[in-house]
């Protein structure tokens, strides 16, 4: 294998401005979705081990009564999101889980096991990543089991713990809306998660407005508020090492779980976009479908593209029946492809000047493309984080970032099957 490892310095200061597009919905109050007829949850564990169903057909549950059942030991369960009748079981390739079994659940009754007066005394020496676990409580910020990050970070010598607000990608606002509503908790259930990772410092990173980060400013006691600037994706913490992205929600997860014992129902999604007549952070129910999503947030006409996820970092869908899940925080809905047609790389290098992680995407798209896997491996792709800001400025209209991640995932795999790559 060649020794040289292509890469640029990890100090030039790379990444690309964005526009911003969150506003309204970043100025508008959450909104709790209208009632729903019908929610279809995925009985998938976030550990990616398909659950045994809880309930029958035909039988009720309560919203907060476990539906999904793991392993004995192992796995992450999953509750009803609502109150409800089982009335059968659905297969959904969905873009985030794959090929996922659904319990579908209609939404004929009232109530929950869990009010807000059930408020229990914080045990501060609890095992909060065991509660992370049996709550099955999944980080929004990359779809990965709560607790299985905790255990990891566990480990980690000094660790610099963010709950990550800073939205830099030009839609989203939820992350920004949930820390707005629910100020005190979401910094209590940060302390929780300093508590059980003994982490060395924590913060709050928001990238927002002068006014808005002095008030938040001002409601934050306990925790350092950073006020993250730069090129996206720009740095949360400069010159921390160990840094440890958690989201807001799964903050706000945990300390329900720990005050009220109560497991996580919801997700707020920002729902915007030209095809969108009322865009705002809308509050479902986990297993509410995007077309209900996408209904209350009135369309205007029928959207010829929706993305799950923001602008960069999202994935395009082309059928709506599909469930939300803790991980899809923005739903965007255009009325015209925004990338009409796609060229030959002309070898411009504006992808490597974007690359944050000093990569070479368009050498690494070449190799991949024309097998040459033995000289892939010295490319690095394994360092990309998916940002998208190559493909953002490609002349060409090329996904980039798509075929660095092809390459990153084929690590370890293809690399070691072919030989040297140098004849071709
Ligand atoms: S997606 Fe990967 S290769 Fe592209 S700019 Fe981001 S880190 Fe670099
Ligand atoms: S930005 Fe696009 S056209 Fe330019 S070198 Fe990179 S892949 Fe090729």
């Amino acid at each position: 294998m060649q020794e040289v490892n292509y890469r640029l310095s990890k100090f030039t200061k790379k990444g690309v401005s964005l526009i911003t597009a969150k506003e309204p919905a970043a100025s508008r109050p959450i909104v709790d979705i209208a009632p729903l007829s019908q929610v279809t949850v995925p009985l998938l564990s976030a550990s990616g081990d398909s659950l045994r169903s809880a309930v029958k057909i035909n039988q009720t549950v309560l919203q907060g009564d476990l539906l999904g059942l793991a392993e004995p030991g192992a796995g992450y369960p999953v509750y009803a999101p609502v109150s409800g009748l089982l009335v059968g079981f659905r297969e959904i390739q969905h873009p985030l889980l794959g090929n996922v079994s659904c319990a579908v659940l209609n939404c004929t009754i009232a109530g929950s096991k869990y009010n807000k007066q059930d408020q229990r005394s914080v045990d501060k020496s609890a095992d909060y990543i065991k509660l992370a676990q049996t709550m099955g409580i999944i980080d929004e910020l990359d779809g990965m089991p709560l607790a299985k990050k905790l255990a990891q970070w566990k480990k980690i010598n000094s660790v610099c713990l963010v709950a990550d607000a800073s939205e830099q990608e030009p839609y989203s606002s939820s992350a920004w809306s949930v820390l707005n509503e629910s100020t005190a908790e979401v910094e209590k259930g940060l302390e929780l998660i300093s508590l059980a990772i003994q982490a060395s410092s924590r913060h709050i990173a928001v990238m927002q407005p002068k006014a808005n980060y002095k008030k938040l400013k001002s409601l934050i006691k306990n925790t350092d508020l950073l006020q993250v600037s730069g090129k996206y994706p720009a740095k949360l913490v400069s010159g921390a090492k160990n840094i440890c992205r958690v989201g807001v929600q799964a903050c706000l997860a945990l300390y329900h779980a720990v005050e009220y014992n109560r497991p996580p129902c919801n997700v707020v999604v920002t729902v915007t976009g030209d095809a969108v007549t009322n865009a705002q952070n809308v509050r479902v129910p986990i297993g509410t479908l995007v077309d209900d999503v996408l209904h209350f947030c009135r369309l205007s006409p029928r959207p010829e593209y929706v993305i799950i996820g923001d602008a960069m970092t999202g994935n395009t869908i082309n059928r709506t029946d599909i469930p939300i899940v803790p991980g899809i925080t923005c739903i965007i809905a255009l009325k015209a492809c925004p990338r009409s047609s796609v060229h030959p790389c002309i070898g411009c290098g504006r992808c490597v000047s974007a690359c944050h992680a000093g990569l070479l995407p368009y050498e690494i798209m070449r190799r991949l493309d024309n097998m040459q896997y033995e000289r892939l491996a010295s490319l690095l792709a394994e360092e990309c984080d998916g940002c998208g800001a190559c493909s953002y400025v490609c002349p060409s209209g090329l996904d980039v970032a798509a075929k660095v991640i092809e390459a990153k995932d084929a690590h370890g795999n293809i690399f070691l099957k072919w030989g040297n790559g140098d004849d071709i």
